[in-house]
């Protein structure tokens, strides 16, 4: 236990995802040793974030509008949507550039273990997005992992009464892990390749 700003500090960054208490400490005193300039740089950052930053009101991705910049974008099918669970997996797919239609982000994926249901996800306002028809396809683009495969099967059955096409990527990605992991090549093969499920 250290005093006051310091231990503060640890157990701010402690609480962030994949940050255990080793390595709150070793960032914690990175930054007492670190420039001034440079900690005001990141203090900066991190205020701006959640000033300007917010939900796609449509899709859930990141946007500094009511709409992301990928939903404003007349140039992306709206006949096409990828159902991913995060933010980061829009960004890991637009890196492999096969992919021209737009987005749903479901803010997780249904787990069990963790109290995460149906409920807890963007699955209604999916929904919502396909019942004037527009859509013709909806690529299920869950990680390769329990909780992505249970997610994309209960979507599956959600979306097959609605006679819509629905894919689901192809095998070859990194089983057990997440969308953002797999490299640009192999995630792109795997939307090529995506397998019809249902339509
Ligand atoms: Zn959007």
């Amino acid at each position: 236990m250290y005093e006051g700003a310091v231990q503060d500090l640890i157990d701010e960054l402690g609480r962030l995802p994949g940050v255990g208490p080793k390595s709150a400490q070793r960032i914690a005193f990175h930054l007492l040793a670190a420039d001034a300039a440079d900690v005001r740089r990141l203090a900066d950052a991190l205020t701006e974030v959640k000033l300007r930053v917010r939900f796609c009101e449509v899709c859930g991705n990141v946007a500094e509008g009511e709409r992301c910049r990928i939903c404003l974008d007349p140039r992306r099918s709206a006949a096409v949507i990828c159902v991913v669970e995060e933010p980061k997996d829009v960004v890991a797919i637009e890196r492999t550039r096969e992919f021209r239609g737009k987005y749903h982000v479901l803010g997780g994926a249904i787990n069990p273990m963790d109290n995460v249901g149906p409920d807890d996800l963007r699955i209604r306002e999916l929904l919502t997005r396909l019942a004037d028809g527009e859509v013709q396809e909806v690529i299920l683009a869950t990680d390769p992992n329990v909780e992505g495969e249970a997610t994309a099967t209960y979507l599956t059955r959600m979306l097959s009464p609605m006679g819509l096409r629905v894919t689901r990527l192809a095998s070859g990605l990194p089983v057990g892990g997440d969308l953002e992991y797999a490299d640009e090549v192999t995630l792109g093969r795997a939307f090529e390749g995506r397998r019809v499920v249902s339509g």
